[in-house]
């Protein structure tokens, strides 16, 4: 029998109708003759609700109780879709990601899977059942604690549990109609993309396009597990991710992030070894850094700056703060007020002048860039927080992506 893995995101089961509406369509699923492996999030926005509980109680929760706290948000919800699923008359059983065998290193809060045990799930499956898998949540052997993948996981739950049971296809419900040429909420007439290669859209999502957590594209690349997503409201065509096309518009889309934040060390010496013991420093504190600028040094110093997450500020500053003074550098600023657009497309490489394009018509919508930096797929730059919806617009106005209605293949 074919294998579905369905993944449904916070707001497609955020209340008891929303669920009995899953529970409809996995049942149709099901009865079309497919085995069902399930994904869900937590209802609605109820991790952020768990997060800001937390913090009422301790200013700095520990991780592994975060953890702890955390998970319950998708015990919740697999429970009580698998007891809609009962009364739409489909058996069906929930199981905890530790449960479900999801093992994971033993960072709290950002944990990779590092092996899927599928003998509970295939049991499940072979008894007839459709299995209903907590997302965004594993187990550490070794400590034997519960862990979290990080925020968006449950689409790497989803992936990686298509790619260890040889799914056919992961389908990724949320509450858009796909993946567009932008965020739909802030250029409403950003278009559905019916196909994106995984480069391209582990560049979108890694721009912040959070449709799709990277990872989760990451590991759909790696095991080459194609990636349907569509919206859980209405029956649609969706977006494929999927291996590349043919055909390679020049531009497929713009993504936006307000999550990080900007650091800058001023005056630091200009000599060899000073990034090197920086970033040893940083990558020692478990920070993960973004986009890197350092300036020309003049007069024997140098600046630098560096983008980290916001929630990583705090911790960077902590971490940096000591290096700066051993180097005699001049100033640490961290700078939260900023945002980064990035423009995407796997033709951008052989298409000169596409960074020009990019730059004047930031520079047309009076929008300052602050930081550069691109891969050979993508143009990012880092704007004041409150010109990114501009900055957005003004490059989808500009390229006006394409969407590909075809691919140019063997009848082509
Ligand atoms: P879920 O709870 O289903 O995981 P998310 O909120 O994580 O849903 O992701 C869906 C949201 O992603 C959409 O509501 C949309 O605002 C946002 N988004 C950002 N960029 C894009 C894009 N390029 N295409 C589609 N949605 C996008
Ligand atoms: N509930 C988690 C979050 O809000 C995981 C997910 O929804 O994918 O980040
Ligand atoms: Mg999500």
């Amino acid at each position: 029998m074919p294998l579905v893995v369905q993944k449904y995101g916070g707001t497609s089961v955020a209340d008891p109708d929303r669920i009995r509406r899953v529970a409809r369509r996995v049942a149709r699923t099901r009865r079309a003759r497919n085995d069902v492996i399930v994904v869900v999030s937590a209802m609605g926005s109820s991790t952020d609700d768990l997060i800001s509980l937390a913090h009422e109680v301790s200013s700095d929760p520990p991780a592994r109780e975060m953890d702890m706290l955390l998970t319950a948000g998708e015990r919740i919800s697999m429970a009580l879709l698998a007891m809609a699923l009962h009364s739409e008359g489909v058996p069906a059983l929930s199981l905890t990601g530790s449960q479900a065998g999801i093992l994971t290193d033993a960072s709290h809060g950002e944990a990779k899977i590092t092996e899927i045990r599928g003998t509970r799930v295939r049991e499940g499956l072979e008894k007839g059942n459709v299995v209903i898998v907590a997302g965004f949540q594993g187990v550490d052997p070794t400590s034997k604690d519960v862990t979290t993948l990080g925020r968006g996981g449950s689409d790497a739950t989803a992936v990686a549990l298509a790619s260890a049971h040889g799914a056919d296809v992961c389908e990724i419900y949320t509450d858009v109609m796909g993946v567009y040429t932008a965020d739909p909420r802030v250029v409403p007439e950003a278009r559905r993309l019916e196909t994106v290669s995984f480069d391209e859209m582990l560049e979108l999502a890694a721009g912040g396009a959070g449709v799709l957590m990277a990872r989760s594209v990451e590991v759909g690349r790696r095991f080459n597990v194609p990636i349907h997503v569509r919206s859980s409201f209405v029956e649609d065509e969706g977006t494929w991710v999927k291996e590349s096309t043919m055909e390679e518009a020049i531009i497929r889309g713009v993504a936006h992030d307000t999550s990080e934040a900007k650091a800058t060390i001023w005056g630091v010496p200009d000599r060899p070894g000073v990034a090197a013991a920086l970033f040893e420093t940083l990558a020692g504190a478990r920070i993960n850094i973004d986009m890197i600028v350092q300036n020309v040094g003049q007069d024997g110093s140098t600046d630098i700056s560096f983008t980290v997450p916001q929630s990583q500020a705090r911790a960077a500053r902590r971490a940096a703060a000591p290096l700066v003074k051993e180097l005699g550098a001049r100033d640490l600023a961290v700078d939260t007020d900023i945002a980064k657009v990035s423009l995407v497309g796997a033709g951008m490489k052989s298409s000169p002048g596409v960074a020009a394009r990019v730059f004047r018509a930031l520079a047309d919508a009076s929008i300052n860039i602050e930081m550069i930096s691109t891969s050979p797929i993508r143009i990012s730059c880092v704007v004041r927080r409150g010109s990114v919806d501009g900055a957005v617009r003004a490059l989808h106005a500009e390229f006006d992506p394409p969407v590909i209605t075809e691919e140019v293949g063997a009848n082509g």
